[in-house]
């Protein structure tokens, strides 16, 4: 079993600063981390290896060489391997253009593995657009949002998918490429073993060309949409305090408010 584990190095969103001026994000200075949502894929992907002790998991970023980060973390929690694409050429992509060289880098590394996990979305891009269009891109399956593997053999998984407070139980067979949210998975620290282990592995780095990736589908050119301008988002919303020292007299104020509402 192959299992293929996308994941995204991005800023400490909750530290990003809007430049007013220019409409763009000020990413100087500010610490990246692994995407939560991929740390969850990544345990969803060691659950299956407890599972099926013959698994392999490989992860794969698309980013700058300090990408490698994230990299090194996911082999000290328990990844084979690491691809990182890497190369100007991917400069500017949207999320089409990303998803195009990811699907590239996949095929290229892997074939088209049996099982591929994302995560939910980029707590950065906030999109959640690449794992479908990878889906697509690929011509496998894909279940979304998914909390739990509940079955798991070498021809098919159960999982159950949370969207829209709904809960499904979904079965599959492979490939199939899936996207996880926060579930029971718990994030994990490494040992300094394990640490020490993801030190000493090379992951392989792969650029455009290699990945068989067409330049015209990449970057700027290859994108079809475009970030014009970014703006903070003001809060609309009046907010009253009700703080007359008598909760009578202060519910019967919100009562009268909701009512006209
Ligand atoms: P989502 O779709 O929310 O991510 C979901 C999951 O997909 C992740 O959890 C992860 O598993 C996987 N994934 C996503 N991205 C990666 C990755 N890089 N490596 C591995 N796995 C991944 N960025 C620039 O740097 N320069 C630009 O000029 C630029 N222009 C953009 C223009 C537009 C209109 C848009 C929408 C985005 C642009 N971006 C740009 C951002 C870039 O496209 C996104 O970072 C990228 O497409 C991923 O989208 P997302 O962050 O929304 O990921």
């Amino acid at each position: 079993m192959n299992i293929a584990i996308l994941i995204k190095q991005v800023p400490r969103t909750d530290k990003i600063k809007i430049d007013k001026e220019k409409g763009t994000l000020i990413r100087k200075g500010v610490e990246s981390i692994l995407n939560p949502y991929c740390e969850y894929a990544f345990e969803a992907a060691c659950d299956i290896k407890k599972r099926l002790p013959d698994t392999k998991i490989t992860v794969i970023t698309m980013g700058p060489p300090s990408a490698n980060a994230v990299i090194e973390r996911a082999i000290a929690l328990g990844a084979d391997n690491g691809l990182i694409l890497s190369d100007r050429a991917f400069a500017g992509s949207d999320c089409r253009a990303t998803a195009y060289a990811l699907s590239c880098g996949i095929k290229k590394a892997l074939g088209i593995p049996e099982i591929i996990l994302c995560g939910r979305q980029a707590i950065d891009g906030d999109t959640a657009q690449v794992p479908g269009e990878i889906a697509q891109m690929l011509g496998i399956p894909m279940i979304p949002y998914i909390t739990e593997i509940v079955d798991i053999s070498d021809k098919s998984l159960t999982v159950k998918s949370e969207f829209d407070n709904k809960e499904l139980t979904l079965s599959a067979g492979f490939p199939v490429l899936m996207t996880v949210r926060k579930g029971s998975n718990n994030r994990r620290m490494p040992s300094l073993e394990e640490t020490l282990k993801a030190f000493s592995t090379e992951p392989e780095i792969m650029g455009a060309e290699e990945a068989g990736c067409e330049k015209e589908k990449l970057g700027l050119s290859g994108s079809p949409t475009r970030v014009v301008k970014i703006v903070p988002v003001a809060a609309k919303g009046n907010c009253r305090f009700f703080n007359s020292g008598n909760c009578a007299e202060g519910f019967a104020e919100i009562g009268k408010i909701l009512k006209n509402i």
